[in-house]
């Protein structure tokens, strides 16, 4: 079979909810794709934020060929080897406390909703506790994650959403103020927006954030899911902003391909909220996403990947910037490491998209006018160079 033939196969019978660039990605090495016609594309999208080792990473696969020789999947009745290891790991990274796996970033997302009701109605014994999330925020698909996501274009078929949520702007700390009454039990948001269009947090707007929360004792959830795991230049993106949450959701990069989320929380929260029957699932941190995460912290630290991404970022950036100085079209670049935004003006960014994927290069979209750029986190100086060489042949 050809690319035409596999495209027309899968419109046959998967359901039609995404509009496909078409392309038939096969294999990968590195930070190169290969597609079923053997053309190859350089990749900076990393399946959306996700595969940040890069493809084909020989010690990733074989840790995952060795737990699936061993066992994949025994409930979360029992416990397991590789549960054990990968949870140290990740409240080691995140100087937090207890964790919950799940098997996607909109499931962190329900987890994190869960424990701060459940923290709220402990404290004072009544229901009705209110969120408060971000305009221009993306938090997932299901009908929890989508009633905190701040785009009613993804909401409005679906209404009635989960009650109780407010919306405030980001990175505008007196309209969070304005939102905020004796129900509020939570302010969600993403330190770096993601799908919104690639939007740092300002350091005051997270410490303004903090200090509500702490007068107010309200939880503070991060959404860490596209910004974390080194993305940024750090584990996670709050770190470098010196501002701790008291729930923090991650997925995309946490298992870099094996479908894996989490919900971390601080001990604070861990002790007074989710206990035993109020929260589950049946494949969440099952042996083989676990023995994927665990393997994902020992690479990161062997190969110091946080380290490679503070040394290379600067040079994305400088070359990003030359390009703004030197298109009409191209108005800011923002971002923050290796997820980074140019916003275009004047032509529609998919045009670039497209074109660019005919030129061997993959970038992705977010917001309405922003090319993003998530590499995986392994890419070299000359890989930069090469994308700068295809896109600029995509203008
Ligand atoms: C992708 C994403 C999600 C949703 O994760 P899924 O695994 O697609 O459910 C949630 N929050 C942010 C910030 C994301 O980028």
């Amino acid at each position: 079979m050809k690319t035409a033939d596999y495209i027309e196969q899968t419109e046959q019978y998967v359901l039609h909810t995404y509009n496909r660039f078409p392309v038939v990605l096969e294999s990968g090495e590195g930070v190169w794709l290969t597609d079923v016609e053997g053309k190859k594309y350089l990749d900076f999208g990393a399946g959306i934020a996700v595969f940040a080792l890069g493809y084909g990473n020989r010690a990733y696969e074989d840790a995952l060929k060795e737990q699936l020789g061993k066992i994949i999947h025994t409930s979360n009745l029992y416990y397991n080897v590789p549960l054990s290891e990968a949870a140290r790991k990740l409240a080691q990274a995140s100087g937090m406390d207890k964790v919950f796996f799940t098997n996607s970033g909109t499931e962190a997302i329900e987890g994190a909703i869960k424990a701060a009701r459940k923290y709220a109605y402990l404290k004072d014994g009544s229901t009705g506790h209110e969120i408060i999330a971000m305009n221009r925020s993306f938090h997932g698909r299901s009908m929890g994650a989508l009633s905190v996501t701040g785009n009613p274009h993804y909401q409005e078929a679906f209404r009635p959403l989960v009650g109780g949520i407010r919306f405030a702007d980001f990175n505008d700390l007196e309209s969070v103020k304005a939102q905020i009454n004796e129900k509020t039990c939570a302010i969600l948001l993403e330190p770096v927006q993601g799908e919104g269009g690639i939007y740092p947090a300002e350091p005051e707007f997270l410490q303004g954030l903090r200090r509500i929360c702490d007068e107010k004792d309200i939880l503070l959830i991060f959404d860490e899911i596209q910004c974390g795991m080194g993305r940024c230049g750090s584990w996670f993106a709050w770190q470098q902003y010196g501002v701790q949450p008291d729930i923090m959701t991650c997925a995309k990069a946490l298992g870099c391909g094996i479908p894996v989320g989490a919900f971390v929380l601080n001990e604070k929260t861990a002790k007074a909220s989710l206990a035993p029957g109020d929260h589950g699932t049946t494949y969440g941190g099952n042996p083989l996403a676990c023995a994927a995460v665990s393997k994902v912290f020992d690479l990161f630290e062997e190969l110091d990947v946080i380290g490679h991404v503070r040394e290379v970022a600067p040079y994305l950036e400088q070359k990003l910037d030359e390009l703004v100085a030197k298109y009409d079209f191209l108005s800011e670049r923002r971002g923050k490491g290796l997820m980074q935004g140019l916003v275009v003006t004047g032509r529609p960014v998919g045009e670039i998209v497209s074109r660019a994927l005919e030129n061997g290069l993959i970038v992705m979209s977010a917001g309405s006018d922003v090319l993003r750029l998530v590499p995986p986190l392994v890419i070299e100086r000359a890989d930069i160079d090469e994308m700068v060489r295809r896109l600029e042949k995509s203008f």
